[in-house]
């Protein structure tokens, strides 16, 4: 059996965490690598910027799928991976989180060709969310799944998928922003950093300013939550940066919501640029669930702006706050979610994602895995308490 790998990768957070693994991985497997783009972000500032700005290996192939709606997009990539998949026929097939591109596993597990998950078994257990049941999902469909955190494990068990399919390793995040920003190797220079506040009109850089991203279809498909939203930011002191995703844009103009004059809105930005921000603003409102990792290891408060998260820990450490959509805050609450944040910016909390290995542990035991087949197989799931069907070793 060949061992090569089909690594599958479709929105701008995969490229950010992926960014250290997939050198690693090109560099141990060379032609064995097949990096596939399925096509889900496609311009510039959602991907081109991020592969030139880390300077990621190229995908081998990017899929064009019909991106008009989301259904459109799901069933042109379980139809393109699948011939893609026919005539590459890999060892595994390796996704990573819990976006429409991780549904493409559905074209492994009709072809049987393994299935690997990254950033497995993180739950915000609310079915409302497509997310959940996407990751939901993959996880199921896997035979070998690289979970952040053991909490993470301890979720995928309680599921009934078995030990020996779930790996540890920590979250990548962390060594992304101690390779290349704690690093200095992505810094702005202070000029170019004048530049860019210049740019975004946030006016003296020595001026307390908070950062917005507000992306997730619960907050931009409803204008209620939308226009809530708004209010949160109307009732900040500062002024708020908010490089606004396209459909973020759209839903404003299409719900007729006009932002608050505190509201500097431009378009999605380069992730040196963005890390600049997030690293000097006050603090981030937020529905990402990247950012809320980036700013707890960058020891910025966050408030998530969502009624539930995958991500509980950060409210534990004390790194985040909640503001929840789906109320109605009072003018007085809306300030108070404000004072709560800035409250827990003179209080410090250590993140606990990871010690900057993690990728280096995925490409590790991924390597292990492609060299002994055996292992690439996964295990059934026991639920009932019968670990394992009458004939499976
Ligand atoms: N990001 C960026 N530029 C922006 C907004 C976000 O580089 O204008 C980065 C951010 O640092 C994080 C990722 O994009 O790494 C988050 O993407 P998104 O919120 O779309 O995805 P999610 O994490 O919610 O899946």
């Amino acid at each position: 059996m060949s061992n090569r790998l089909m690594l599958v990768l479709g929105i701008r957070p995969d490229v950010i965490r992926a960014s250290l693994l997939i050198p690693r991985l090109k560099q141990s497997l060379g032609q064995n690598l097949i990096f596939v783009w399925s096509g889900q972000h496609y311009s510039h500032n959602l991907k081109d910027v991020f592969f030139s700005q880390l300077s990621v290996p190229k995908p081998d192939i990017e899929l064009q799928p019909d991106t008009k709606s989301e259904t459109a997009l799901i069933g042109n990539l379980i139809e393109g991976l699948g011939q893609l998949l026919l005539r590459e026929q890999p060892a595994a097939c390796c996704f990573l989180g819990d976006t429409n591109t991780v549904l493409g596993s559905l074209a492994c597990a009709s072809l049987n060709i393994p299935v690997i998950h990254i950033e497995g078994c993180m739950r915000s257990y609310d079915w409302r969310m497509p997310e959940e049941k996407y990751r939901t999902v993959i996880d199921h469909l896997s035979d070998v799944i690289y979970a952040y955190l053991p909490a993470y494990k301890e979720q995928g068990l309680a599921e009934g998928l078995d030990t020996r399919q779930i790996v540890v390793t920590g979250n990548p995040i962390v060594d992304v922003i101690d390779h290349y920003f704690r690093s200095g190797k992505i810094r702005l220079s202070s000029q170019s950093r004048r530049e860019l506040f210049r740019r975004l009109n946030v006016g003296d850089q020595n001026q307390p300013f908070a950062l917005m991203t507000c992306h997730r279809r619960e907050n931009v498909e409803n204008p209620t939550s939308l226009r809530r939203v708004m209010n949160l930011v109307r009732a900040c002191g500062y002024q708020v940066v908010f490089p606004a995703s396209y459909r973020t844009q759209r839903s404003l103009s299409e719900f007729g919501i006009t932002p608050p004059s505190n509201l500097l809105l431009t378009d999605p930005i380069g992730y040196v640029e963005f890390l600049e921000l997030l690293d000097g603003c006050a603090y981030v409102l937020t529905d990402s669930g990247t950012v809320v990792e980036e700013a707890a290891v960058l020891g910025t408060p966050s408030v998530q702006m969502r009624l539930s998260t995958e991500r509980p820990e950060v409210y534990e450490w004390g790194a985040s706050i909640k503001f929840d959509p789906t109320i109605d805050y009072s003018p007085s609450e809306l300030l108070h979610v404000h004072e709560e944040v800035k409250a827990l910016a003179s209080r410090s909390w250590t993140h606990q994602f990871g010690d900057g290995k993690a990728s280096e542990r995925i490409a590790e035991d991924l390597l292990l895995r492609l060299n002994n087949p055996s292992t690439l197989k996964g295990h059934k799931p026991h639920g009932s308490g019968k670990p394992f069907s009458r004939n499976w070793q």
